[in-house]
């Protein structure tokens, strides 16, 4: 890829088990070994045209579940590096739809001055009968916490390369501000 063509971090956070591997997985091709070693963890990254423009993404799922109440290194540093944030939760799950507001929480408190994008996402929608968080509750939770909302289903494939496009269009949308 050529020097000008933009590359963005995006990192993805939530409780384990929502689903953020496999959200990564359907949209990413390559691991690199550098990437992977420069972050300690699950690095993807993909170029993907929107809106007739290349971009590259790099997406980080290296988020993990919060020790004994311990602040992690790597949790700090998850919340320093991203260019863009996906904060996940499962429908079928009320805590991990808790733990993403205290993300969203998390995450202002880290990066006070800054417009980041984060888009919420409510995965696992094919999951019907097991829903304990309705769209219209993310919806809401979205709005409060000025963010982008999304429902998908890694399953199913619905809605995964919308979010990652969504992406791109949220960081852009920030950049053309300058
Ligand atoms: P992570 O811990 O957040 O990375 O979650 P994973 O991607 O490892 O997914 C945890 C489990 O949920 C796995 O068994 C997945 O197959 C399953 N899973 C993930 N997304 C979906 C989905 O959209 N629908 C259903 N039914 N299962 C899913």
């Amino acid at each position: 890829p050529s020097l000008r063509e933009p590359r963005y971090r995006v990192v993805l956070l939530g409780d384990p088990g929502v689903g953020k591997t496999s959200l990564v997985n359907l949209f990413a091709g390559v691991q690199e070994r550098d990437l992977l070693e420069q972050h300690g963890g699950a690095a993807y990254e993909r170029r993907l045209t929107v809106d007739g423009e290349e971009t590259t993404l790099v997406v980080l799922d290296t988020w993990e579940p919060e020790q004994r109440g311990e602040e992690s290194q790597r949790r700090s540093h998850c919340l320093q590096i991203g260019n863009a944030y996906i904060i996940v939760y499962s429908v079928t799950d009320r805590d991990s739809f808790e733990s993403a507001s205290e993300l969203r929480i998390q995450l202002r408190r880290a990066r006070q001055a800054e417009d980041i994008p984060i888009i919420l996402v409510g995965n696992k929608t094919d999951l019907v009968r097991c829903r304990e968080v309705s769209e219209e509750e993310g919806q809401a939770c979205a709005a409060v916490f000025d963010c982008k909302f999304i429902e998908t289903s890694a399953a199913l494939q619905h809605n995964v390369a919308e979010l990652f496009e969504g992406v791109v269009r949220q960081i852009r949308l920030r950049q053309g501000g300058k």
